[in-house]
């Protein structure tokens, strides 16, 4: 419709300018030298008008001539712009689809066309990852990473490169720069917490914890690595406070009292800690600083008081006793931990020694030879254990060593039970 009206009105123009020129009265006379010329006057119209499409045409081409070469490398351009965003699209389908060549080929072609980009160079990162090329994957990410508009991209694929390393130096270095290049997002949050508890940068693991995170433990561990006493002594009330029943975390906190001259406070965070979870190492550190054996069976008494039915405080008045040379208190107390069920090696072992030390005669000897023979067949002690991966350690940890899970590692026994099929299983069996 509004090509038939375009027509119709340039027509319109044309007869217009036909009539007009047409109607034109006169002629016209020009001299130029010896030249003289004469015409109607619409004759004189039609050849201007003839003339000025004439120049104007010819102008059109010089001006295409001249502009012909930028025009074609505007083209060009355009062209090479397309085919590379062809090639992303093939890349990022082949990267969707697994393909690693195809992903490598196809993002050095669209690196080839488009040149450095943070797309292309993401996407070559990507191939050589997927194509397990780390050192060309890790080449993309360093280009990223140099560029100020893309530096956070480049920062992470080298942390996780470094994380998949197991660098955690080197990852806890680039966590740090990618801190500095992106400030506060969650995803590296987490990836910093990962990696302070990796290179056990426990208060740094503290301060990044989320709400699921055991941070009773993590305040315990920071506060065994803290330097400065008094922040030491922060973490570790931080620890108690958040679980009290943290073995750990009291042994931290009245290690740190001590430190800061509180003795008695120290012995009642032992004392209460002792009321939940009874464990050798409170009792070790309360009557740390008592020499005279005497005064250790005393101390010990005390400590008992706050869980006097638990076979573990049993145990603790036993080999005090023994020590002071009480050896009828020490088999009283001993038994009394053997007759609630505790069957472990550490309680045979302790009866042994009472027998031994209860006198060089027939029955006494026998006795030993007796509890050592239960002994042989008795459970293991309880000792440190991750409760995810069952793992056994020589000590308590804030995170697992092997499985790397935070606030898992308990003070229990696993005890070896044969199955009909004689297959040996691990039930973990976690002493209260
Ligand atoms: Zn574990």
């Amino acid at each position: 419709m509004l090509r038939v009206i375009v027509i119709l009105v340039t027509a319109a123009i044309v007869v217009a300018i036909a009539w007009f020129l047409g109607a034109l009265p006169g002629t016209v006379n020009a001299e130029i030298g010896p030249y003289s010329f004469e015409a109607a006057a619409p004759v004189v119209g039609l050849g201007l008008l003839v003339l000025f499409l004439v120049l104007y045409l010819i102008v059109r081409l010089i001006g295409e001539l001249i502009f012909a070469p930028r025009r074609f490398r505007r083209w060009r351009l355009e062209r090479r712009r397309m085919q590379g965003d062809a090639a992303v699209t093939h890349a990022l389908l082949a990267l969707g689809a697994g393909e690693a060549d195809a992903a490598r080929r196809e993002a050095a072609r669209s690196r080839r066309l488009l040149g450095d980009t943070p797309q292309t160079l993401v996407l070559a990162a990507e191939a050589g990852r997927i194509a397990g090329q780390e050192e060309e994957a890790a080449a993309a990410f360093r280009a990223l990473a140099a560029r100020p508009d893309a530096a956070f991209l480049g920062l992470r694929g080298l942390l996780r490169q470094a994380i998949n390393r197991q660098d955690w130096t080197e990852a806890a270095a680039l966590a740090r720069e990618a801190e500095r290049a992106h400030p506060g997002a969650a995803w590296l949050r987490g990836e910093r917490r990962e990696l302070a508890m990796r290179t056990g940068a426990w208060s740094e693991a503290l301060a990044l914890a989320d709400a699921d995170a055991p941070k009773a433990a993590l305040a315990a561990a920071a506060a065994d690595t803290e330097p400065d006493p008094a922040r030491a002594l922060q973490f570790a009330k931080q620890a108690w406070d958040e679980d009290p029943a943290l073995v750990p975390a009291a042994l931290a906190y009245a290690r740190r009292l001590r430190e800061a001259g509180r003795a008695g406070r120290a012995l009642e965070v032992l004392r209460r800690t002792w009321a939940s979870t009874p464990h050798p190492d409170l009792a070790a550190l309360a009557l740390e600083p008592l020499a005279a054996p005497l005064d250790r069976v005393q101390e010990a008494k005390r400590l008992a008081q706050e869980n006097p039915d638990h076979p573990e405080s049993q145990l603790l008045l036993a080999r005090t006793s023994l020590d002071a040379g009480l050896t009828g208190e020490a088999r009283r107390h001993a038994e009394i931990a053997r007759d609630s069920g505790l069957d472990q090696r550490r309680v045979w072992t302790l009866l042994a020694d009472i027998a031994e030390a209860e006198g060089d005669s027939e029955a006494s000897r026998t006795a030993q030879r007796d509890a050592l023979r239960q002994a042989a067949k008795a459970g293991p002690d309880p000792a440190w254990r991750c409760a995810a991966c069952g793992t056994t350690l020589p000590a308590w940890r804030a995170a697992c060593p092997n499985c790397g899970t935070p606030g898992q590692v308990a003070w229990g026994t696993h005890a070896l039970a044969r199955r009909p099929d004689q297959s040996l299983t691990i039930r973990p069996v976690l002493s209260d």
